[in-house]
């Protein structure tokens, strides 16, 4: 029987071997799964609120054990892996308080005597997600979508075994019932028979746009819905008027938080020609400042990378945006699964840096001739997650919406999630939206019901 060893990044240190999941228990757990579907559907919406109340509970009460877990598995420095956690519970908290309003019957006036939609459940779905929030990537799926009165299969990144197990653990001790949400573990081959399955009715996936590709290929195959969150390469433009002094931690926070391992981490710096220097060397001051250290230590900013083979995919996206002209001002030494922060300027179109999603603490500054030269470069991407604007000038702002074609766009402030709005890309970041009431009628069927 074949298992997976969790790893801590940091010590190399192995932790605990898991057991994979076998043909025969994932038709098991596709059963149970299939077998409480209904009547957790049927459910009235106020008890499965009060569940993922007691869910929000138990987050905040185990949060050292889950941070502790986090940050053992892939690294996280232990005060974001705490934040980690307790963004859980808010998201736990929004659903909790708002389900029931989010799927109310939505009257419309038609010349029936009566008609509306219901908003019903889809039946089992499964998520495919990643290790760099291990638990938040998992609750901002499974809070709206096990509430809507779906059950949830969890396939969970290979290095993060033990959140995997911990996440479905949270949900029993919660009181949901047994096979309400549950995990898999396996390795992604083994996604297209789950996909397949005719107890499986839809997929969502947070991962990389290779993987995305891949399950939507395999999903469509199927006729099954998709949502996908995938990379992203935010551009942060700066205009010749934004406040450095005000923002500037905010930006250097856009790119470096979680190691600068975030699909919404600002990737791009592309700043107006007027400010460029001086955006280069305060960024470079404030980079300096950031604490490296063990992940386990509570003053650390800069952990390491999830695993060795990130690190090194990292140090050859730099090493080949230098051959191709970029500048090293900071940084760039590896060692293990360690990158220290790094900072690259004259960064144009063509270059690694540039072009592909860096998934690490590497800032790459561009330099715009001017306001629109800056938008233009901003849009010149493949992927279109969000996009952040500092400046003062706040009508130009929002003259600049219509031409930003991310899925969203940030003034004075890092692209980030928060319950409350609805979240997700365009172009190769994917589609859907995770969030918000778009995230919690993502994954129902939208019943036109008409009454004469
Ligand atoms: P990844 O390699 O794509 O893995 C994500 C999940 O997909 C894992 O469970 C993985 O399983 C599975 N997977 C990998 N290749 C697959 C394939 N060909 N077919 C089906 N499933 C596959 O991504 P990652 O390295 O864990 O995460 C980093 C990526 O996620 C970055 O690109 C980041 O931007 C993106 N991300 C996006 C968002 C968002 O909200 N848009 C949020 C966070 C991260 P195994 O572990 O078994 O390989």
């Amino acid at each position: 029987m074949s298992s997976i060893w969790s790893k801590n990044p940091y010590t190399g240190e192995k932790l605990k071997e898991y057991t994979k999941d076998t043909d025969s228990t994932i038709t098991e757990k596709l059963k149970i799964t299939q077998s409480v579907q209904k009547d957790w559907a049927n459910l009235p919406i106020t008890e499965r609120c009060n569940l993922l109340d007691c869910v929000s509970e138990l987050l905040l009460e185990r949060k050292e054990e889950y941070a502790n877990l986090i940050t053992s598995e892939m690294g996280k420095p232990i005060s974001q892996s705490i934040a980690e956690i307790e963004k859980c519970a808010w998201a736990c908290d929004f659903y909790g308080y708002n389900a029931e309003d989010l799927l109310a019957d939505e009257i419309i006036e038609t010349d029936a005597e009566e008609s509306f939609i219901s908003y019903d459940p889809l039946g089992c779905i499964l998520a495919v997600m990643p290790w760099n929030y291990p638990f938040w990537q998992v609750i901002r799926f499974a809070a709206p979508t096990l509430t809507a009165g779906n059950t949830g299969i969890l396939k969970h990144a290979q290095n993060v075994p033990g959140c995997a197990k911990a996440l479905e653990q949270l949900f029993l001790d919660a009181g949901y019932p047994k096979g309400c949400f549950q995990s898999i573990l396996a390795g992604h081959e083994e996604i297209e028979n789950l996909i397949a399955h005719k107890t499986i009715k839809a997929v969502t996936l947070t991962g990389s746009e290779k993987a995305g590709r891949g399950i939507a290929e395999t999903a469509g195959k199927n006729l099954k819905k998709t949502v996908l969150e995938l990379g992203g390469n935010n551009p942060c433009i700066v205009f010749e008027d934004a406040d450095l002094d005000e923002y500037l931690e905010t930006m250097l926070q856009a790119r470096m938080q979680n190691t600068g391992q975030s699909c919404i981490a600002a990737k791009r710096f592309i700043v107006c020609s007027e400010i460029y220097e001086d955006f280069i060397s305060k960024f470079i001051a404030a980079t300096k400042n950031l604490k490296v250290g063990n992940p386990k230590d509570s003053d650390t900013y800069i952990g390491v990378l999830a695993r060795e083979d990130l690190a090194e995919t990292l140090k050859s996206q730099v090493d080949k945006s230098l051959e191709k002209g970029a500048k090293l001002v900071l940084g760039n030494s590896k060692d293990g699964a360690y990158f220290e922060p790094t900072i690259l300027t004259d960064v144009v179109p063509g270059m690694p840096a540039f072009d592909e999603e860096t998934f690490g603490p590497v800032a790459a500054i561009i330099k715009a001739h001017d306001r629109t030269h800056a938008i233009s470069l901003a849009n010149q991407s493949s992927y279109g997650l969000g996009a952040m604007l500092f400046t003062e000038d706040m009508e130009a702002a929002l003259e600049l919406i219509p031409q930003i074609s991310d899925g969203a766009f940030f003034v004075n402030d890092m692209v980030k999630s928060d319950p409350r709005l609805p979240f997700g890309g365009t172009k190769a970041s994917g589609y859907g939206r995770e969030l918000s009431r778009e995230g919690i009628l993502e994954f129902v069927n939208k019943k036109t019901v008409y009454l004469k």
